[in-house]
């Protein structure tokens, strides 16, 4: 069972838990992404295993009513055992989630495995044209050539600020030049992405406000993206006047992410602190 102190960024360890929080999401009006817990697997039976838990997940989502969708890493289904491996998983992946009418979105994980992820990404989108979708990092340098490569791919982008430590050579460090990166990343996104194709994967509110912005300038269809137990009121507010989803993990792995997002900011430790003492 997942204690109190990480349950506030964690749908429990099953499906069911998290489907019980999907339909306490939907009841506000906010959308879930589900995210079996797990990463960095390099032996092919964890990778399979993953995936096949990610095909019973979807048959589990269509004996429900709600619009969830899933979120996949590439070294949870096979990319730190083979290219090959990880492509084949996601496609029967995306292919089990389409049969479904269940889109499917794929996390970036480091530098080091942008390429194959895009590339397995691109396959899908040909396969699925719409059904899939993958986060780019606005801190790697090469994040603006990647948008002008999706843009004539029939996949989503989730634009996210990138949760890696990157060296200097390929990304941006600074918080400042992200931010900047980050804006620059969203005009580009609604300048010359179709509606249903922009996901703004961010808690911050200055880039929260400039997507307002773009979206009221292009009337482009987007959707807000934030992470169970960030800025939660936010989420439920801003869905009274936009699409918002909400990034559900779930799963026996859940120590390693909690102690991400309490790494990252001090504040989630006293908000998860509270939830115990309370
Ligand atoms: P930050 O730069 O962390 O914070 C900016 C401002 O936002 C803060 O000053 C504050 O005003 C507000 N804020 C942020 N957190 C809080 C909080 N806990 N409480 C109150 N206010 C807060 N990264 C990847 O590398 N790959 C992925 O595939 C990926 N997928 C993601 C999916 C989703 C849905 C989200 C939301 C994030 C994802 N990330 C991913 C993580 C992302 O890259 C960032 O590390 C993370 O979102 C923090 O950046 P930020 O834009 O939210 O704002």
């Amino acid at each position: 069972m997942i204690p109190p102190i990480a349950d506030r960024f964690v749908a429990g360890e099953s499906p069911a838990t998290a489907l019980a929080h999907a339909a306490d999401l939907d009841d506000g009006g906010v959308n879930a992404i589900l995210n079996l817990l797990g990463e960095h697997y390099h032996d092919r039976r964890e990778a399979d295993a993953d995936a096949d838990a990610y095909v019973s997940l979807l048959a589990d989502v269509a004996t429900t009513d709600l619009d969830a969708r899933i979120s996949v890493k590439p070294s949870q289904i096979g990319l730190g055992v083979g290219d090959d491996v990880f492509a084949e998983n996601l496609a029967r992946i995306v292919d089990a989630a389409a049969e479904r009418g269940v889109f499917c979105w794929v996390d970036m994980e480091d530098h080091t495995t942008t390429d194959a992820t895009l590339d397995a990404v691109v396959g899908t989108a040909d396969a699925h044209p719409g059904g899939v979708g993958v986060a780019l990092q606005a801190n790697l340098r090469r994040t603006s050539a990647d948008l002008e490569r999706f843009a004539d791919v029939p996949a989503a982008v989730r634009l996210v600020k990138g949760a890696y430590d990157e060296p200097e050579s390929v990304a941006y460090t600074e918080k400042a030049a992200v931010n900047e990166q980050y804006r620059a990343g969203l005009d580009y996104l609604f300048a010359h992405y179709d509606d249903g194709e922009i996901a703004v994967g961010s808690h911050d509110p200055a880039m929260i406000d400039h997507a307002k912005t773009l979206a009221a300038e292009h009337d482009t269809a987007f959707e807000f993206q934030m992470l169970m137990g960030v800025r939660e009121d936010t989420q439920f507010a801003l869905a009274a006047e936009y699409e918002v989803a909400q990034y559900v993990p779930y799963g026996g792995k859940w120590l390693q992410y909690f102690y991400r997002r309490v790494a990252e900011r001090r504040e989630n430790l006293v908000f998860a602190a509270r939830a115990v003492l309370s």
